[in-house]
């Protein structure tokens, strides 16, 4: 059980200039400009499945940050393009 909840919890980043950030989780809520309403929204961070634009491959499990109000894909997290292209090199 502990060691279940030990492997969920994400390292945190600590990006070139050493400024520790802490990764998104599922279920977090961002205060945000949606870019497809265009309004003021809360954006949940959910994991979805997601395909890229210019490839069929579709890539599961990565969090997103969606719109409450309309359920669009607003971004991706930093930490979700590593884990993308983390995958694409494994393609
Ligand atoms: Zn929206």
């Amino acid at each position: 059980m502990s060691n279940e909840l030990r492997r969920k919890t994400p390292p945190l980043v600590i990006n070139q200039r050493g400024i520790m950030q802490a990764p998104w989780h599922e279920g977090d809520v961002a205060s945000t400009t949606c870019s497809a309403c265009g309004k003021q929204v809360r954006a949940r961070y959910e994991t979805r499945d997601i395909r890229m634009n210019r490839s069929a491959v579709t890539f599961s499990n990565i969090l997103v940050s969606v719109c409450s109000e309309c359920d669009a894909t607003i971004s991706l997290p930093r930490q979700s393009i590593a884990q993308i292209r983390e995958i694409s090199c494994w393609k």
